[in-house]
């Protein structure tokens, strides 16, 4: 198996930022469809058909932006681990993450055992998220 070596850190490094550049500008868009969406509403309050496809798009927009901020706070970590020298190990297990599974998601934190025990905990974590309201906080 292949792991990560410090090496390899300015090609993480940009991949990251890449990938940091491209959920800001999601999340960046989504922020102003949803702005928007109540101004239009006003505006063409005889369309019923507008209102429907407005408020529809203003979901997938808001699920695809918590989406976006999570996605976003594993990518922040994933560069804090590179400045630290921590990066490519699991934050579980300590055992170095497959090199293969860190070019394919760069931000990942754990091997895949370990991810797959996540996987199984996520029900829960995305329940408590959106009970706080993640949105909107790295715009
Ligand atoms: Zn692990």
């Amino acid at each position: 198996m292949d792991t990560y070596k410090h090496s390899l850190a300015p090609r993480f490094a940009n991949m990251l930022v890449e990938r940091e550049a491209r959920l800001r500008a999601i999340l960046h868009d989504t922020g102003e469809v949803i702005s928007q969406a109540p101004q239009a509403r006003e505006h063409e309050v005889q369309d019923f058909k507008d209102i429907a496809v407005c408020e529809t798009q203003a979901v997938v927009d808001e699920a695809q932006a918590d989406h976006a901020v999570h996605e976003l706070e594993q990518v922040l970590a994933a560069r804090r681990r590179i400045n630290d020298q921590s990066y490519g190990m699991c934050l579980d297990c300590g055992e170095p993450i497959d090199l293969r599974r860190l070019m394919a998601m760069p931000a990942s934190a754990f091997c895949t055992g370990c991810q797959s025990i996540h996987e199984h905990e996520r029900p829960l974590l995305a329940r408590r998220s959106t009970a706080h309201g993640t949105k909107g906080r790295f715009s």
